[in-house]
């Protein structure tokens, strides 16, 4: 760990749960022990975000998994930050690869997000990471370049207190194929260092810088300790209870 502040662990419950298996999480959860080192923030779809802000106690907080761009209005469907910053929603994740993949957004819209999110007085779980074709083919640095150029652009110096990084490479998320942990240092280092050249020395040695992709309680350990990684945004493992547990314990 690298960054300030406590190791990050987000759980990613993407579009999962039945009132049954969300009540059974949330029970495991709060029977769960959790070092005070550790910040957990969870985030459950929209319709079961009241329901889990009722019933799941602290240390554990909340997270929407994304909200609108701008203010809320004629946008049929959609979650503004307002709305959830109002109902005492503290974090969200944006510009996850399946959004970004499956609902076309772009590195520009994904700025523009984290922008209104952060001028809504919500934290941010901001997601970057490449494909497989774009790793393979070397494009890699340039995608990773380019995500966090639009995310940078749309953020101010002090709003960078408010927000984590999310390295996820597509090709780790779901696949049971998680990164090495050398692929990850050295994309995790690379993204403070690109933080520390365009944003500041100050930003990047706070900045906490989060794996995601096929974490889960085996492999958990061995991530937890590489120098820039400050935490983890974990998908299928987060809605088993005693795994998510376990991720939240990996640096003991
Ligand atoms: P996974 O998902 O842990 O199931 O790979 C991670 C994520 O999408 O955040």
């Amino acid at each position: 760990m690298r960054g300030s502040g406590r190791f990050f662990i987000g759980g990613n419950w993407k579009c999962n749960g039945t009132l049954q298996s969300v009540t059974q999480l949330v029970d495991e959860l709060n029977a769960g022990s959790v070092p005070d080192s550790v910040e957990i923030v969870v985030a459950p779809t929209f319709v079961h975000l009241d329901r889990v802000q009722r019933s799941l106690k602290s240390p554990f907080q909340i997270a929407a998994q994304d909200c609108w761009v701008s203010k809320g209005g004629a946008y049929t469907g959609e979650v503004s930050a307002e709305m959830l910053h109002d109902m005492g929603i503290p974090w969200v994740i944006l510009g996850h690869s399946e959004r970004r993949s499956l609902c076309r957004e772009d590195d520009e819209l994904v700025g523009m997000k984290c922008e209104y999110a952060l001028s809504q007085g919500l934290k941010v779980i901001a997601c970057i990471g490449e494909t497989l074709e774009q790793r393979e083919s070397g494009h890699m640095w340039d995608v990773l370049d380019a995500q966090l150029a639009a995310i940078a652009r749309h953020t101010s110096l002090a709003n960078w207190a408010n927000m984590v990084i999310a390295y996820e490479p597509v090709w780790a998320i779901g696949t049971g194929v998680v990164a090495t942990p050398e692929q990850a240092q050295e994309v995790h280092a690379y993204v403070r260092k690109w933080i520390a050249e365009h944003v500041s020395a100050e930003v990047a040695d706070k900045l906490r810088i989060l794996y995601g992709g096929s974490v889960n309680d085996a492999n958990c350990a061995t991530l937890a300790n590489l120098e820039d990684v400050d935490g983890f945004l974990v998908g299928g493992a987060s809605l088993k209870g005693p795994s998510f547990i376990n991720i939240c314990n990996a640096q003991n």
